[in-house]
């Protein structure tokens, strides 16, 4: 896409702003298509059906043009607003943000999420591996496969989220001119939605399946005391507006099939 499409496409006022930041990236399921942005340019570059193929290099030459095209667009835009990007970077910037990532990676609630991923990992496979396994499945309704599939979605978001939710936080209470609302409390909020729906999804595993039952108590266990722990560290999370999900912001262009 090029640059002047991609400046049309910003200033369309049917767009909520910054609608992507707090979605599950779940674009299938997704209500609010027509109101983002991420969404129109990933729908207008990857249209061809090789360029939505990972393995091919069709996708990322496609990628790559993008992300090039949206860095310049992001100088023009910072040059206009008198702040040099490119300045930016300097070693010390890369340290920093080096320190922070480690830091996040550290915290006890983010290595519990990423604990969380491996175990998926863990209890998916020896699934697999028992007799009849996963084929089973298709037998039990569709109510299980829908399970299996939400889990599947979050496994590694809940351990996403929560690393930006508590990095954000580090950066915003070390940054004396906060800018509220907190870019962590919605991080937060959507790791705590990916936690409340996995929970519900593995609740569901018993119901259908004992021989698909093993581990799944210890595993909502853990869930439940990882959604603890998100909500104290981040007490405003429950509460932030996610713009598009949790307000409702006027379609200039009327009411769109998602909406
Ligand atoms: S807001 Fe919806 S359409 Fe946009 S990236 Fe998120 S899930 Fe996808």
């Amino acid at each position: 896409m090029n640059r002047d499409r991609l400046k049309e496409l910003a200033a369309d006022e049917r767009f909520i702003g910054g609608i992507y930041n707090y979605c599950d990236r779940w674009c299938e399921r997704c209500p609010q298509t027509s109101r983002c942005l991420n969404f129109s340019i990933s729908e207008e570059d990857f249209s061809d059906p090789e360029t939505r193929d990972i393995r091919n290099e069709a996708f990322w030459k496609k990628l790559s043009e993008t992300l090039g095209e949206g860095l310049e667009l992001l100088k023009e835009t910072g040059k206009k607003w008198g702040v040099d990007l490119e300045a930016l970077d300097s070693v010390s910037d890369i340290e920093n943000e080096r320190v922070s990532d480690e830091a996040a990676e550290n915290h006890v609630i983010c290595r519990a999420a990423k604990s969380y991923i491996d175990i998926v990992k863990d209890w998916f496979k020896k699934i697999e591996e028992t007799p009849f396994g996963i084929v089973t499945v298709a037998g039990q309704g569709v109510d299980l496969e829908e399970a299996f599939e939400v889990i599947r979605w979050y496994q590694y978001s809940i351990a996403a989220k929560v690393m930006r939710a508590i990095r954000g936080k580090k950066e915003e209470e070390e940054e004396s001119d906060v800018e509220f609302p907190s870019d962590a409390d919605g991080s937060a909020k959507i790791a705590l939605i990916a936690i409340d729906r996995s929970i519900g999804a593995w609740a569901v595993i018993p119901r259908y399946s004992r021989l698909h039952s093993e581990g799944v108590l210890e595993i909502i266990s853990l869930l439940n005391l990882l959604r603890q722990a998100v909500e104290e560290t981040f007490p405003g999370a429950r509460s932030f507006i996610r713009p598009g999900f949790d307000s409702s912001v006027p379609n200039p262009a009327g009411p769109g099939p998602g909406s």
